[in-house]
């Protein structure tokens, strides 16, 4: 009897316990579901289904390897999943399970109806394994991560499994026909110069054993926006087209403090999933009381902060380092951590913006867009989070603009700064060299600095 295999953000072969399973049970019929309703506010925003795109033709190629097809359908993906039970005769639904709040509801419903065999892979241990001495799941990082770096010894990586052909093949889908690609105007192109060809497990693995030459220099080099000093893994992690376990396994031979940091970090990634586990509406709201719709300015309730917004999304700010990133990211899908989180402070501190609205916008252009870690880093900028920086610890834009080195970083994404050379280029406003086609600072630092720290008290007493 065909088993089905229900794909979502986990596009791989190897180390896929759903499709190991299955391939031991029958023949095997893989689906991916282009699902806009079960996620309600998140569906999938633009540049997502810009990768989506690649990592799932990438996927079709993969699975033509074994004579094996990848089904497509559009649609409520528990609709979808009983009608293709329906037409093949299968009996049994094998997923990897995940933790997004919309997921956990339709796994909780499609169990009633189907046999829905979920399965843990894509996280270094399944969230809630690691606890605290009194059996809670932990909400702090720290001894999140120490517990993890206990608990994790090494992984057995699945290998591809041999897939066998059902008797024959349920309709599919045209992914061209499924417009993921922009049409006009073709916005994409920025991407496509960035990521290159690299979609789908090979590429990514490829990337990554290159990427590993120099991860004893993580330490060093991850906080410099001007350099590729990170692996550039979260799309490829995102959409599952490599798992955790790959990356922490094809490290087993470094034994370098960058290489330990570097683990560090794909903790961070399972911490997220941790902490959304524990409350599924983080996405959408502070953790902390005190933060609601009042404390912030409201773009919806005034032209001037809708403006303002928009000249942070544009990168029109007149704050280089914050422009730089707002521009890399539009262009590109991806912006480098540390100018993620100086922009974020930026919207959430200078412009006083709530975090929902810069959470919601990285949702619509980042193509590693993640439900658990886009919420819990804007949520640990904001100081709302569990575990978070305090409010009142802004950061000043320019003295990060000097202190990671970020000049050649600046005259890379804004071409009206091009010419300036260090320092004039952190903050050609007060050096007097602003180019006239250079916005002026849309507030100044010391004025936004007080008017944060003004509204935290009063907000107190
Ligand atoms: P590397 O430095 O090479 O790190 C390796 C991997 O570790 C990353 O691919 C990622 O999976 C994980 N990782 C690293 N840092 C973090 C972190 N702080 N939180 C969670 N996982 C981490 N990351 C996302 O994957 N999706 C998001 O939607 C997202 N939104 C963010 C929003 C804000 C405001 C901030 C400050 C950070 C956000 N991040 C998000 C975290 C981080 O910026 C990216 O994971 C990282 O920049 C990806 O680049 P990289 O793969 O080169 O990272």
């Amino acid at each position: 009897e065909p088993q089905i295999v229900w794909l979502r953000r986990d596009l791989r072969i190897t180390d896929h316990p759903a499709f190991a399973a299955a391939a031991q049970a029958g023949p095997v019929i893989a689906v991916y579901v282009l699902d806009d309703d079960t996620p309600g506010d998140h569906k999938m925003g633009g540049a997502s289904r810009w990768w989506l795109h690649h990592s799932l033709s990438a996927l079709q190629k993969d699975l033509g390897r074994h004579n094996s097809k990848l089904i497509l359908r559009r649609g409520t993906a528990a609709e979808e999943l009983a009608r293709l039970a329906g037409e093949t005769g299968a009996k049994t639904v094998h997923a990897i399970r995940h933790y997004e709040p919309w997921w956990r509801k339709a796994q909780g419903a499609l169990k009633d109806s189907l046999d829905l065999q979920l399965h843990d892979g894509n996280y270094l241990l399944p969230p809630g394994t690691v606890k605290t001495g009194s059996g809670n799941p932990y909400k702090i990082y720290t001894p999140f991560k120490n517990a993890m770096f206990e608990a994790i010894d090494s992984f057995d990586i699945l290998p591809e499994p041999s897939l066998s052909a059902p008797e024959s093949w349920p309709n599919s889908d045209d992914l061209a026909a499924w417009d993921l690609l922009p049409a006009k105007p073709d916005w994409a192109g920025g991407m496509r110069e960035f990521w290159g060809a690299r979609h789908g497990t090979a590429a990514a693995m490829a990337q990554f054993e290159d990427y590993l030459d120099i991860v004893s220099e993580y330490d060093e080099k991850r906080n410099l926006p001007s350099i590729e000093g990170t692996s550039r893994m979260s799309p490829h992690l995102h959409f599952g087209e490599v798992s955790p376990r790959m990356l922490w396994d094809a490290m087993s031979r470094y034994t370098s403090e960058g290489a330990t940091i570097y683990r560090q970090e794909l903790v961070w990634r399972d911490y997220a999933q941790n902490v959304i586990c524990q409350y599924p509406s983080y996405g959408v709201e502070p953790y902390r009381e005190g933060y609601g719709e009042n404390f912030w300015r409201n773009p919806n309730r005034s032209d001037d902060i809708q403006q303002e917004l928009e000249a942070w999304q544009r990168g029109q700010t007149g704050y280089p380092i914050v422009d730089a990133g707002m521009r890399e990211l539009y262009s590109t899908g991806w912006m480098h951590n540390r100018v993620r989180m100086i922009a974020a402070s930026f919207l959430i501190k200078h412009l006083m913006i709530n975090w929902t609205h810069g959470e919601r916008w990285f949702w619509d252009t980042l193509v590693d867009a993640d439900y658990a870690s886009n919420a819990t880093n804007w949520q640990w900028v904001s100081g709302t989070g569990v575990d978070s920086n305090m409010f009142v610890r802004i950061m000043a834009p320019l003295s990060q603009s000097e202190k990671f080195d970020a000049g050649d970083y600046i005259r890379k994404w804004i071409p009206e700064l091009a010419e300036l050379s260090d320092p004039y280029v952190h903050d050609p406003e007060e050096h007097g060299c602003k180019p006239a086609n250079y916005p002026p600072k849309i507030i100044g630092h010391k004025e936004a600095r007080e008017r944060a720290l003004e509204t935290y008290r009063a907000n107190k007493d």
